[in-house]
């Protein structure tokens, strides 16, 4: 019943015949269970134990481990310059419920089954349940589980204390634990005070790693992790994994002779990156940074493809929308545009795309895309998507034209694309119908449904793939790895780019998923292109 209730809040959405609807999805319901009674029998725990006797098979790459810069086979680098995408984030929300226990970790006395209190984490009794979760996300990340395995002997992180902050969910676990298994000690923090599995920390806790995180930190909390990562007796990092370059910072304040011993530091966010330009700039970069936020990899992963998944979640989970028939326009038609307008297009949306560029507007026709002005299409379009990175793209102007019910959203990085400030007048009725779902009701009764209040939509309400943040995640580590082995003098005190080769390979680490077999170039044909036969394939200005 209460979720008919629920349901009331749509009434402008809910069509008519919506009884008939609820009673015959009841209907469905019932069938389902009658149909499969055994299904309710299945226990998660049951579940989780097939899902992991379902061993994946990684079969062999192409290319050697070794072939790539470890202690004995090294190259250089050359430097670049970096364009920002978006900064990264969590991919899955704690299930277990930060409120469950009131008192805060910092003032509990808690020991690991080995007896060690080189932790602060909510629960560590959760990290069995953690454990669970670790594995579940080691299926999808078959090509970090293949670098752990391929690199395991050679140990290329022997000697690596690595200093981290990062989100703490399943899949940064199975990062941290990679680059234990290469044989780095770790000191882990959370780079966003919400975005910690709590389980998750517990399970690495569990097993040996320090970590000092858990979610729904304060301010307070969020720093004091910080420091007691790089600040320990006997202790001192010799490298950087940082998502934001707030532990950099800290670094930087309050313990600048640090740098003396640190190798170089890997950044994954384009605000982390922005800020490493500019101490660069600045003169006051001390060591050597890796951006792996503008490799190609990850910049096609997390604009491309993850929005190509993401937007349909964020949408149905919010509004249980029904894509095929409506009428959506996509403002912009970079990546993330290109990843959205697939993905509706694919469901039987009728897709109009905006654009300010002639060559990407040319892109959407060849792609089959109306190319029109936000205006034309205003009044009768069901849905409205940002994702230019710009500002003010749906003005108030906009809004007040909307036809009722019309869903907005934004999957751009900053909340600026849509003029949301315009709709906190008095004139207008902001209703929370759900968690990240607001009705703005006009005098007349017209309501928008504006999504996340304009921020990023598929952050906001869904969840990343896992096998994204694998690309990412294997990014990170082969940075860390050149970093740490890099020669004396390889790399100055600047920024540089992840070289295409490095990029080629976490690709090519990727593809035993798809059991995908890469062409060899005979030698005749790469000596025809002017190319070495293992790579690099493109030009490093290639996107
Ligand atoms: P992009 O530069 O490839 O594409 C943006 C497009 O918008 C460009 O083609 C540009 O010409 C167009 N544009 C700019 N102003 C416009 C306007 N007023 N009207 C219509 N079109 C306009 O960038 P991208 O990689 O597609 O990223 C877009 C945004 O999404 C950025 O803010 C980025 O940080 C963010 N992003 C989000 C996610 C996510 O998961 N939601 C992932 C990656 C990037």
């Amino acid at each position: 019943m209460s979720s008919w209730l629920g349901w009331c809040h749509w009434e402008q959405a809910v069509p008519s015949n919506a009884l008939e609807e609820f009673g015959r999805r009841w209907w469905i319901l019932l069938f389902s269970c009658r149909t499969y009674p055994k299904i309710p029998a299945v226990s998660s725990e049951e579940l989780i134990s097939f899902l992991c006797s379902q061993q994946i098979q990684f079969a062999d790459d192409m290319q050697e481990f070794t072939k790539f810069p470890t202690k004995t086979g090294r190259r250089s680098l050359s430097r670049s310059i970096s364009q920002s995408s978006t900064d990264s984030y969590s991919s899955a929300a704690s299930y277990t419920d930060s409120s469950d226990d009131e008192v805060s970790p910092r003032e509990k006395q808690q020991t690991n089954s080995k007896g060690s209190s080189n932790f602060c984490v909510k629960n560590i009794k959760q990290a069995e349940f953690g454990r669970r979760e670790i594995e579940i996300a080691e299926q999808d990340m078959s090509a970090l589980i293949s670098l752990r395995k391929r690199a395991q002997g050679e140990k290329p992180l022997a000697g690596a204390k690595i200093v981290g902050c990062t989100h703490i969910t399943a899949q940064t676990a199975v990062l941290i634990e990679t680059l234990c298994a290469l044989g780095a000690q770790c000191r882990w923090s959370a780079c966003n005070i919400y975005s910690t599995q709590n389980e998750v920390a517990a399970a690495l806790a569990e097993a040996g790693v320090a970590v000092f995180a858990w979610k729904g930190e304060s301010e307070d909390d969020f720093w004091w992790c910080i420091d007691r990562c790089v600040n320990v007796d006997g202790w001192q990092a010799n490298m950087i994994l940082d998502d934001g370059g707030d532990l950099t910072h800290w670094v930087y304040k309050k313990y600048p002779s640090v740098f003396k011993k640190i190798r170089g530091i890997v950044e994954e966010s384009v605000t982390g990156v922005h800020r490493l330009y500019q101490l660069s700039k600045a003169g006051k970069l001390c060591v050597p940074a890796m951006n792996v936020n503008d490799s190609v990899t990850k910049q096609k992963f997390d604009n491309l493809y993850c929005c190509r998944e993401s937007i349909l979640d964020g949408l149905k989970r919010t509004t249980d929308v029904m894509f095929g028939g409506k009428q959506v326009v996509v403002c912009g038609y970079g990546e993330v545009g290109k990843g959205c307008c697939a993905a509706l297009k694919a469901l039987g949306a009728i897709v109009y795309v905006t654009e300010i560029d002639p060559i990407c507007a040319l892109q959407a026709c060849m792609d089959g895309f109306r190319v029109v002005k936000l205006s034309e299409v205003i009044r009768q379009v069901d849905v409205v998507i940002t994702c230019t990175g710009n500002k003010n793209v749906v003005t108030r102007e906009h809004l007040d034209r909307m036809k009722n019910s019309c869903i907005v959203c934004n999957m751009g990085h900053s909340n600026t694309e849509i003029d949301v400030t315009s709709l906190r007048m008095p004139e207008l009725t902001w209703e929370r119908v759900r968690s990240q779902v607001d009705h703005v009701i006009w005098p007349d009764g017209k309501r928008v449904v504006l999504l996340a209040e304009g921020r990023l939509l598929n952050l906001s309400c869904s969840t990343v793939p896992t096998f994204v943040l694998s690309i990412t995640a294997t990014t990170q580590a082969l940075a860390l790895i050149e970093l740490y082995n890099a020669p004396e003098g390889r790399y100055k005190q600047d920024v540089y780019l992840l070289p295409k080769k490095m990029d080629e390979y976490v690709a090519s680490l990727h593809l035993p998923s798809f059991d995908a077999h890469l062409t060899e170039l005979t030698d005749d044909q790469a000596k025809y292109l002017g190319l070495n036969k293992n790579g690099p394939f493109k030009p490093n200005y290639y996107r």
